[in-house]
């Protein structure tokens, strides 16, 4: 016989099991058990207190700093036939007034609130009252990486959530977040009071995103080439550093027909929420922003990430690639870089007014994720190793794995790059350096009499283009730094000298050419294509059932996955299904939904036939 929970897992969310730790949580909540949850994003965290809200008795209050998200989380529930609601600054008095009646009256599975509501006093003594009357079933606490002071998101309110522990000893307690490192996860414990609770941590690794790190040529050119041939009709997400570059690029993009759409926090409110609704509400709209973009951004089917420019740290690559694949289909995290971006990602590090401490953290982390761009093993190992966790093999599916990249010793040139460096005085940029190299008699070499040393005109084995890439891989290496002072030049570091003086190799990765469109041929692209959406982009079945879902979404007014996910509309599509049974048995597929658009869709399926 299934358990209460795999009843309601099947009946009221539609899924045949449960994943990785989900079950854990579900029953350790139900048991009373206090959690607190670390799963990747997309890793199923919301199932972990939702399904124990309805388990046991009285109301799940979920606390969120994620306002502009509730109405969807609440709206997706109701879509279950879960009587869920929300209570925050956003909701008109009267509405705030019914919802609040209906939380009084024990007519509410589950309510989320912003923490600033929660803690006023009113409100706590509420919970007093519904404790007492029709039941408290939990408090789940998301985003709980919140609390700390270190991290891009800090909520003051959420360091006096203790309040619950406190006043609620009782009621258990579920904490949970994306973010993994240890720092973080300590203050999280401390913060909330939780050293009692049981932890749950699930692997970071995200197996459906295909990282791919490239070598800039012509930027432009490079990504319109990826969205032609791999994300024609997608929805995805281009991430550049500065407010004016997403401007531009987002018209360069509609200029082309893209449906591409700006989003920087210099843009006014009202414009950044039309933006963002038309993201989650319509399909294969592209959001080209910068990193005030994605917080709280849970659309599943987001198919792409790119990086236009450097991300400034592993964990902000891994946070932003991560907003693609939530529903667990394959993505793709794409970026291009050159040595332009790392001297201006170091550039603006310097110049930020931080204290020196936070600075050299800073450069740290630049310098991890150089690493990692330059690296020549898989990209997902690496990922996973950076946050201290083992990855069991290749991944088969990274840049690295699928073409594995040549390394030659660069020692030799090494050596030349760096005492070139060296005998102009530590204080010129890369493109002189590389005329030194080659020996091009420019004014500016005439001008500091250069065409005098040693290095002139030694480097003429190597191309412009090569020397570039060598220049970049020993500024990522950490054997060259960019001198502030200097107006940008390049000086040694310590780490140059053993290699100037013989006793360290060099070996550097061959630079793809950067007329090569794509790493990946097109068999394996279309096998990839195909594995997710089995050719659907091209049947008129799956184009029927879409506009199917689209209709339906518009009338209710809220975003087309709230109906279904794509994975459930191509299983759909995939399975036929030809009774109600028969799409009930289809993964995403509840009792409410079915009852709610099951002729619809079964409809679509007898007209098409
Ligand atoms: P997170 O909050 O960790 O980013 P979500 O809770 O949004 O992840 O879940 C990610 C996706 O996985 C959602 O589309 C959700 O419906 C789906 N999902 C969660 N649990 C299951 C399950 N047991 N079986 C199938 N799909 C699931
Ligand atoms: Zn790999």
């Amino acid at each position: 016989m299934p358990s209460a929970a795999h009843k309601i897992l099947h009946d009221t969310f539609g899924y045949a099991s449960f994943r990785g730790e989900q079950q854990a949580v579900v029953e350790h909540l139900a048991a009373g058990g206090d959690a607190l949850v670390l799963m990747p994003t997309g890793g199923g965290k919301s199932m972990c207190y939702q399904l124990p809200a309805l388990l046991r008795p009285g109301t799940g209050i979920v606390i969120s700093p994620l306002i502009a998200l509730m109405q969807d989380q609440v709206d997706a529930l109701k879509q279950l036939g879960v009587k869920a609601a929300f209570l925050n600054s956003s909701l008109a008095a009267d509405s705030a007034r019914e919802v609040f009646g209906n939380l009084m009256r024990g007519k509410l599975d589950i309510l989320y609130v912003a923490p600033e509501r929660l803690l006023t006093a009113g409100f706590l003594s509420a919970l007093e009252q519904l404790q007492d009357g029709p039941g408290l079933a939990l408090f789940a606490i998301d985003e709980a990486h919140c609390v700390s002071q270190w991290g891009h998101d800090f909520r003051p309110e959420y360091r006096e959530l203790t309040v619950l522990h406190q006043r609620f000893p009782a009621v258990p307690r579920i904490a949970l977040t994306a973010t993994a490192d240890a720092p973080t996860r300590r203050e999280i414990v401390e913060r909330l009071a939780l050293e009692q609770a049981r932890q749950f941590v699930a692997s970071f690794d995200r197996p459906n995103i295909r990282y791919r790190v490239m070598q800039k040529a012509n930027a432009r050119q490079q990504l319109q080439a990826f969205l032609e041939t791999e994300h024609a009709d997608d929805a995805g997400i281009i991430y550049c550093l500065s407010r004016k570059k997403v401007e531009e690029t987002a018209a360069w993009l509609k200029e082309k027909g893209w449906d591409a759409l700006p989003y920087h926090a210099g843009l006014d409110a009202a414009t950044r929420n039309k933006n963002q609704r038309r993201f989650l509400r319509e399909e294969g709209v592209i959001m080209v922003a910068t990193v005030a973009f994605g917080m709280g951004i849970d659309k599943p089917n987001v198919r792409f990430v790119a990086h236009l420019d450097l991300p400034k740290s592993m964990e902000g690559y891994y946070q932003e690639t991560g907003r693609a694949g939530r529903d667990g289909l394959p993505a793709d995290a794409w970026m291009t870089f050159g040595l332009g971006d790392v001297v201006s990602m170091r550039r603006l590090l310097d110049s930020g007014d931080a204290p020196e401490e936070r600075k050299r953290l800073e450069r740290q982390k630049l310098d991890a994720l150089l690493g990692f761009c330059e690296t020549t093993t898989c990209r997902h190992q690496a990922i996973l190793r950076y946050f201290g966790e083992e990855h069991p093999g290749d991944c088969g599916q990274c840049d690295n794995c699928l073409e594995p990249v040549d390394t030659w010793d660069g020692t030799q040139a090494a050596q030349m790059a760096l005492s070139c460096v060296y005998r102009t005085g530590q204080r010129f940029g890369v493109v002189h350096l590389i005329d030194v190299l080659l020996g091009k008699a420019t004014a500016k070499v005439e001008q500091f009499s250069h065409q005098q040393l040693s290095t002139f005109g030694i480097g003429q084995a190597l191309s412009q283009a090569q020397w570039s890439g060598v220049f970049r891989q020993l500024v990522a290496a950490g054997l060259l730094e960019t001198d502030m002072d200097a107006f940008g030049g390049l000086r040694l570091t310590d780490h140059a000298r053993p290699v100037l003086r013989g006793e360290q190799e060099v070996w550097l990765r061959r630079d793809a050419e950067p007329v090569k469109k794509s790493h990946i041929s097109k068999a394996e692209r279309a096998s990839r294509a195909k594995e997710a959406f089995a050719g659907a982009n091209e049947n008129p079945l799956w184009l029927t059932l879409k506009a199917k879902r689209m209709e339906l979404a518009r009338e209710q007014g809220v975003p087309p996955y709230v109906i279904f996910h794509d994975s459930t509309l191509l299983e759909i599509l995939n399975r036929r299904p030809a009774s109600l049974t028969e799409l009930g048995e289809i993964s995403g597929v509840g009792q409410a939904k079915l009852a709610k658009y099951g002729d619809a869709f079964l409809g679509v399926l007898e007209d098409i036939g």
